[in-house]
């Protein structure tokens, strides 16, 4: 009988376990496949995700360190840069491999390559059921990513306007050819992929390439604008493309049911203005793992796991709320939004502050509606 079992060893996973194994918490992390495995993504890793961090990324997982942003919308482009980094460009195959380490550094016990297919909830435990065996824990954090079903024990499935899906591409390229088109920014294309965007972000030796949007149902051919994006930017050849479904943030959602805990995109906790999933898939994890001990501590009743929704709500909750509500301001009029905002400076210093944690979407919303009234925003 373990005290906590964690399904799945990505971010939040790895983070929640090793926020458990560091408490002393009797823990079992599940993953379904072998590390390091490949996960489609862009790889940007914001100053935020990483300051929820309690050691530091060496210094060859980071392949490129990320001052600004290039953001275009059709045939129009702005570079914009800030005196500090916002983030940096991981591969995260080899990052999600470094976090479950750290993780198994924390002393958990780590089983890979084994699916879990059901979990069952009895009095005082619950039972995790994989492909070949079956395990018992008192505490279950489900961090299995957004293309399981295993949440649906604890909410809903996804209604068609709280998910989208993304499909992205690894092109390599020459390191000097990479930094004379893009140098320490990534670059954001709006107004080519419905609700959401094409990227061109700088790796180590390949870009990484993508389009998508976290609204599916305004992107409902999301193969299409990616071919359309690819040649577009020049890339001509056959790629292999690969797609992955990304959740909406934005919504509240429950997150817990008796002794089951959701978190990282399980839990829909992605910006959906960028996108970005890894600082709220981190800090979630963390933040099951933290509510879990104060129960076991407590001995208090499992309802007051309930208490994880709060934290989750008051430390990002809002900042979510209010990126669905600019993500629906800028694609309402994109013609008219997107121009004003790649004019005005102000908006963009903003918005890159937004992007580190510094200033609230909520505070960027306000700006809008003040300094451009309403009537900017409504179709002519
Ligand atoms: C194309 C794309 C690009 C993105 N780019 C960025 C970006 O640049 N920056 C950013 O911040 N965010 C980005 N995101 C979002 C980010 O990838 C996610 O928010 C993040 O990976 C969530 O972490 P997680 O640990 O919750 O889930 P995941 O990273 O998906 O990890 C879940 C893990 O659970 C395992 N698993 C699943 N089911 C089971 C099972 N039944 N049993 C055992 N194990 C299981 C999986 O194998 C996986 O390892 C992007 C998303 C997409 C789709």
């Amino acid at each position: 009988m373990y005290d906590l079992i964690i399904i799945g060893g990505g971010p939040s996973g790895s983070s929640a376990g090793r926020v458990a194994g560091k408490n002393g918490i009797k823990t079992l992390l599940i993953e379904k496949k072998t590390f390091p495995r490949y996960k489609p993504c862009g790889g940007a890793l914001s100053e935020h995700a990483m300051s929820y961090l309690d050691f530091e990324i060496p210094d060859d997982i980071i392949e490129k360190n990320i001052f600004g942003g290039r953001v275009r919308f059709r045939e129009k482009s702005i570079d914009y840069y800030k005196d500090h980094r916002l983030s940096v460009i991981v591969t995260r195959s080899l990052f999600d491999n470094y976090m479950l380490e750290k993780a198994k550094e924390a002393g958990i016990d780590v089983l890979s390559g084994e699916k879990v297919k059901d979990v069952f909830q009895h009095e005082g435990h619950v039972s995790v059921i994989t492909e070949c065996n079956s395990y018992k824990a008192r505490y279950v954090i489900i961090a299995s990513g957004s293309q399981g079903r295993l949440e649906t024990h604890v909410r809903g499935k996804y209604g068609k306007k709280e998910y989208g899906v993304c499909l992205v591409t690894e092109i390599e390229e020459r390191d000097d050819v990479i930094d004379n088109y893009i140098k320490d920014a990534i670059e954001l294309h709006f107004g080519v992929s419905g609700v959401g965007y094409g990227w061109i972000f700088p790796h180590r030796g390949y870009y990484s390439v993508g389009a998508g949007s976290v609204m599916a149902k305004h992107l409902p051919f999301p193969k299409k604008a990616m071919q359309e994006y690819l040649k577009l930017n020049g890339f001509t050849e056959r790629y292999k493309l690969k797609g992955h479904v990304i959740p909406c943030g934005g919504y509240k959602r429950k997150l817990v049911k008796g002794r089951l805990l959701l978190s990282g995109d399980a839990a829909g906790f992605v910006d959906a203005f960028t996108g970005e999933g890894l600082a709220y898939a981190i800090r979630s994890g963390q933040l099951a793992a933290q509510t879990i001990k104060g129960n076991m501590e407590s001995r208090a009743n499992i309802r007051q796991l309930g208490d994880y929704e709060k934290k989750c709500y008051s430390e990002f909750g809002e900042h979510l709320k209010y990126s669905l509500i600019f993500a629906r301001l800028m694609h309402y009029a994109p013609e008219r939004s997107f121009n004003a905002f790649m004019k005005d400076e102000g908006m963009l210093n903003m918005f890159l502050d937004v992007v580190t944690f510094d200033r609230s979407y909520k505070d960027l919303v306000k700006w809008i509606i003040l300094n451009f009234k309403i009537r900017w925003l409504k179709k002519e």
